[in-house]
């Protein structure tokens, strides 16, 4: 890749702080409706760690909507660096292919993300041991419908990274009438469960840095760099950042980040809420013989209020073969989530209880077994999803503002699922990358997305999977090209 060595246009002799960086351009501000600051040259002071805390959690989603709406646009002018790196925030599946296809482009990167147990976001497993218990707690399976997801797909399985997932699943009407869904098109599992994959994408990459557990709490223009901090700690300056995640905490970031277009359109997403209760059972959960159909290892749910999917962890994932125990993954309705959503940080166990009561009780109404004999299971939690999953979508692969040198990507700006955010992470890699090949100069040639209006993104409660049973939307996205 040839990346044009970066020429100094100013000097900025206010730097109150030794740079290597210091002699790059410094951004410019554009006014955005009617307000105009310029950047003071000043390094951002390193917020207290209350102000930083009340500047995060204690600002109300109206003081957000205002601040993004009347923020200034960042507008990086100088040309770029000639070894650029990406700041990524999310270490989900689209911030970990952003930076694997960065990488590929020969440009650096270190992914940010604020998983305590391992990378994914919503690749997320939970294992309990010593009592072996696995769960797959959000992404359950995916399947494969784009070339290029299919090329990276089959990399993954000659590293065994994932497997074909073969066991019966299908559709699970209320009364227990199971229906099973056809073994093409393939449907593919994380080996270990899905956080395993995601821990192992970047394994191999020596251009990427990773830093875990790490919430970014702050993004500041200065000097031609974007400056990342957590609660007050500097943790590097890029040329160009990525955001990778989305949701309240996405808002919250950009509300005054200097990237007015880019709020926006994260801010026009709607995310379904939804509940995951793990359960462990000594015994094999009791199939009615309806139909001669055989015990599912996974089955959506239909017709029932509070579950929408079903999953047995214990078969899909140690292929255990009737042995103890029995670990299951019960999601439920999107409805079900929306009624009953409390703050997923603090739930109260009033609240867990009473969703816990309501999903147990939809899984006998889905199996058609009387109420109240269920076996009990031995272990149980729940999650809840506050930010689930996209209901609308611009349908683009990504969103960049070559100006403010920031990119989205992430399953919503193509559909609901695995698939979706590999591949909106792949674009964007590829945008920033060429991107940064011309230089940074020609910015508005590299705008993407940045008004693209959102559609309603239809699918299961638990997103969309190519290809299976109805799932067959053609998306616009496919034809969707990119500036250059
Ligand atoms: C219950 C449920 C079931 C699902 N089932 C399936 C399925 O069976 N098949 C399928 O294909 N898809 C499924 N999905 C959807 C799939 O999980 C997502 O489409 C995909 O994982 C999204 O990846 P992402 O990278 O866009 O975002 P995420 O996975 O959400 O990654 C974002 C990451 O950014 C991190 N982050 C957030 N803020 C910050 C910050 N300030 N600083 C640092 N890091 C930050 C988060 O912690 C997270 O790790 C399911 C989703 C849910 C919720």
């Amino acid at each position: 890749m040839t990346i044009p060595i970066a020429v100094p246009s100013f000097s900025n002799k206010l730097a109150p702080f030794p740079s290597v960086f210091s002699s790059f351009v410094m951004e410019s501000v554009r006014p955005e409706r009617s307000s105009v600051k310029k950047d003071s040259g000043e390094r951002p002071k390193p917020a207290s760690r209350n102000r930083a805390r009340k500047s995060s959690h204690g600002t109300s989603r109206r003081s957000i909507l205002k601040k993004s709406f009347a923020q200034e646009q960042v507008d990086f002018t100088g040309p770029v660096r000639d070894d650029p790196v990406v700041g990524i925030i999310g270490g989900g599946m689209s911030g970990l292919i952003c930076a694997q296809e960065l990488e590929k482009r020969g440009v650096r990167s270190t992914v940010f993300d604020t998983g305590m147990h391992g990378l994914g976001g919503r690749m997320a497993t939970r294992m309990i041991e010593p009592e072996r218990l696995v769960f797959d707690h959000a992404a359950q399976f995916f399947t494969v419908s784009d070339d290029r997801f299919a090329a990276m797909v089959k990399g993954w399985l000659d590293e065994g990274l994932v497997q074909d997932w073969s066991g019966a699943i299908g559709e699970l009407r209320a009364g227990g009438h199971f229906l099973p869904i056809p073994s093409t098109p393939h449907r593919y599992i994380g080996v270990g469960g899905m956080r395993l994959l995601a821990d192992s994408l970047l394994s191999k990459n020596s251009l990427v840095d990773v830093v875990r557990p790490c919430w970014v709490s702050k993004l500041e223009p200065f000097n031609g760099m974007w400056h990342l901090s957590e609660n007050g700690k500097h943790c590097g300056q890029f040329d160009a950042i990525v955001i990778a995640h989305n949701g309240k905490c996405a808002n919250r970031l950009l509300a005054s980040s200097g990237l007015p277009l880019i709020a926006r359109q994260m801010k026009r997403l709607q995310l379904s809420s939804i509940w995951a209760l793990l359960a462990a059972f000594e015994d094999p959960l009791p199939f009615l013989e309806r139909d001669g159909f055989l015990p599912f290892e996974g089955a959506f749910v239909k017709g029932v209020d509070s579950i929408s999917w079903m999953g047995n962890n214990s078969k899909k994932l140690l292929n255990s073969q009737g042995n103890f125990p029995h670990c299951w993954t019960f999601i439920s309705t999107s409805e079900f989530g929306k009624r009953n959503k409390v703050p997923q940080e603090n739930i109260p166990n009033a609240t867990a209880e009473k969703v816990k009561a309501a999903m147990l009780e939809g899984v006998e109404i889905a199996l058609g077994i009387p109420n109240g004999s269920l076996p009990k299971p031995f272990f149980s939690r729940v999650q809840l999803w506050g930010a689930a999953l996209p209901i609308n979508s611009p349908r683009i692969p990504c969103i960049f503002d070559p100006r403010g040198r920031a990119g989205i990507c992430g399953d919503w700006l193509l559909g609901s699922n695995l698939e979706s955010a590999a591949l909106s992470g792949m674009s964007l890699a590829n945008h920033i990358a060429d991107y940064f090949q011309n230089g940074g100069s020609r910015p508005d040639e590299f705008a993407v997305g940045l008004h693209k209006e959102f559609q309603p993104l239809e699918g299961q409660d638990i997103g969309q999977f190519p290809g299976l049973a109805a799932e067959n939307q053609a998306s616009e996205a496919e034809n969707y090209q990119l500036t250059t």
